[in-house]
């Protein structure tokens, strides 16, 4: 299967929509005021080791990356829109994110417990062809994906 063809199928979309959703400028602005600090910012580290993930295990360059890190957040808004997971039992009071499945979202930082996962219902998981669940408590799909790679 060709590379471009790959990420596409394997649901690398999904991570181009969770920056504007998470709240990508205020993230951004708080990450780059720690950068100016010279604090460690979680949420790039995060991203920084995908990147690595996507070069490293993908063969992508990081040109490549770039592009996909565009596609990326261009895509987060209608993963934040179609996603279900605010019905969902696992879903907790005080949590606001959505997208969980998507690359730039990752896991929840209030959800911890396993009541149920309706991600099989969501367009997006099916539009994506996804497998598995519980994305708020496991990673997005690109990290499990590069995971298993
Ligand atoms: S697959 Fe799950 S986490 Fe992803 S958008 Fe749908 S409900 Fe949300
Ligand atoms: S990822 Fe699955 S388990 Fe988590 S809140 Fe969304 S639907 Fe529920």
């Amino acid at each position: 299967m060709k590379r471009r063809e790959f990420i596409r199928n394997s649901g690398l979309l999904l991570g181009g929509a969770s920056l504007v959703g998470c709240g990508l400028f205020n993230c951004a602005k708080k990450e780059e005021k720690m950068e100016e600090a010279g604090e460690p910012t979680p949420e790039m580290s995060r991203l920084d080791m995908i990147k690595k993930d996507m070069m490293e295990k993908q063969g992508l360059s990081e040109a490549e990356v770039a592009a996909k890190m565009t596609e990326f957040q261009e895509m987060l808004p209608e993963v934040k829109q179609m996603c279900i997971c605010a019905n969902c039992p696992s879903y907790v009071e005080g949590e606001t994110e959505l997208g969980f499945c998507h690359a730039l979202v990752g896991k929840s930082s209030k959800i911890t417990e396993r009541k149920s996962c309706i991600c099989p219902e969501c367009p997006i998981y099916k539009k994506l062809g996804m497998k598995r669940g519980y994305y708020c408590l496991m990673g997005s799909k690109l990290e499990l994906d590069l995971a298993e790679m």
